[in-house]
């Protein structure tokens, strides 16, 4: 028989506290889980820093890419499977890109793709594209398979519709992520009624569209999204987590530059620093290693890396206050000047961090993120979009929100034993009390 229609002799079930339960049947699937590229996944974290802020959010890319695909198999079994305007024949190509579509997320992937300029989606076609398991398990389906799933997952695919289900503004990825992350940080925001939604989605030429009597359910949905980006992902307690840990990696970096002579060779860096990365190097990184160089570089004699890795271990974070970069640039010089003087590099020790949201766009072509809207379908059979029939998405929508921050250590800036003065006057500046 052939192996893109071959199915495993009893189903396999995964136990998930989001979806109760993930069911595998295909043998296609079950061999890609059971590679190492998409087990590796099991050692990198959804949420990145933010178990440092919501402990429970030690939940992996593995749980996460499991889901995704639930859902979307749910949706071509049970709510698309014998609609017209749906293509059975996409069935396995959109489970696959689901379940694969963040393949190539690495440890910490914000930091790191931000000091090393990595991209985790050029990652995730080239793991899919190569020399690796995953690759082989997809040729096995047909030649051109890899291809049609990297361009599925890179939004390149000429079936907009299999797209979309992946990737738009309400799509499988969002729905599991909002869930899973409410669920393991234990905030009562993410949820929404996925049920509903996934009864009302239709299939319609090259999008997914919602009934109009599902509209209340998006809505929830949107809001719920909206308030899980500023009360989990931008939490000013991760974001302080993560300016040290790229303020590490940039220490490090720097003495590997200035020719440092690391007690321990950090050997799994080598290509990261010379800004040569092979896919191969790249698949050897995942949290466990970074961790492992974290906790050994608390021991070497670069004093601001022994400082930056035991504040990232012990949890011993910078502090921060409300700033705006624009009005108060001359403030931020003057601060720089006194860290100086305290003794501080203010590029280690004063950092400025921005994060900034746009909770539901409608559509506008050629802007630089061109996001499809949701469109309702209507009684009538026509299409309208969304924030035109819903008041509560109106309000919100196209609006873009930023949040500026001033990071510090406020720990040395209290500390008296040296430069009293000019701390204290580092304090007055920054309204501390
Ligand atoms: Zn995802």
């Amino acid at each position: 028989m052939e192996y893109s229609k071959q199915k495993l002799h009893e189903e396999k079930v995964f136990k998930d506290p989001v979806h109760r339960y993930v069911h595998v049947r295909d043998q296609v699937i079950w061999d890609l889980i059971g590679t190492k590229e998409f087990q590796r996944l099991r050692r990198i974290r959804q949420l990145g820093t933010t178990y440092l802020t919501f402990h429970g959010a030690e939940h992996s890319r593995f749980n996460h890419s499991l889901g995704v695909y639930e859902i979307i198999r749910r949706i071509v079994d049970d709510v698309f499977n014998g609609r017209p305007e749906w293509n059975q024949e996409e069935r396995l190509l959109s489970l696959c890109a689901a379940l694969l579509h963040d393949l190539g997320h690495g440890p910490f992937s914000h930091s790191f793709e931000k000091v090393f300029h990595l991209d985790h989606e050029e990652f995730t076609q080239s793991i899919i594209l190569g020399n690796t398991e995953v690759n082989a398990v997809l040729k096995r389906v047909a030649a051109d398979f890899p291809k049609k799933v990297a361009e599925v997952i890179g939004k390149t695919y000429e079936d907009k519709l299999v797209v979309s289900l992946i990737s738009s503004q309400i799509d499988a990825d969002r729905m599991d992520y909002l869930q899973r992350d409410a669920y393991f940080t234990g905030v009562s925001y993410g949820h929404f009624d996925m049920e509903r939604i996934l009864r009302v989605m239709r299939p319609r030429e090259d999008q997914v569209v919602i009934k109009q009597s599902g509209m209340h359910a998006v809505e929830d949905y949107i809001m719920s999204r909206y308030q899980m980006y500023w009360q989990v992902y931008f939490h000013p307690v991760t974001r302080s987590a993560e300016v040290i840990l790229t303020k590490i990696l940039h220490r490090a970096k720097q003495l590997f530059e200035e020719g440092y002579a690391f007690k321990q060779e950090p050997i799994h860096f080598y290509s990261l620093f010379d800004g040569e990365v092979t896919l191969e190097d790249y698949l050897k990184l995942d949290e466990a290693i970074i961790m492992y160089y974290f906790q050994i570089w608390q021991d070497e004699d670069d004093e601001l890396l022994v400082d930056l890795c035991q504040r990232f271990m012990n949890r011993n974070l910078f502090k921060y206050v409300e700033f705006d970069p624009a009005k108060e640039y001359k403030k931020h010089s003057e601060l720089e000047g006194l860290f100086r003087k305290a003794g501080m590099d203010p590029d280690y020790y004063l950092v400025v961090d921005s994060s900034s949201d746009l909770p539901y766009d409608f559509y506008r072509p050629g802007e630089e993120e061109e996001r499809l809207p949701i469109h309702l379908l209507m009684r009538n059979n026509d299409l309208r979009e969304l924030s035109r029939e819903s008041d509560i998405v109106d309000a919100i929508s196209g609006k873009r929100r930023t949040d500026h921050k001033l990071y510090f250590p406020s720990d040395l800036l209290y500390d008296e034993t040296s430069k009293k003065n000019i701390k204290r006057q580092i304090r007055k500046i920054l309204e501390l009390p």
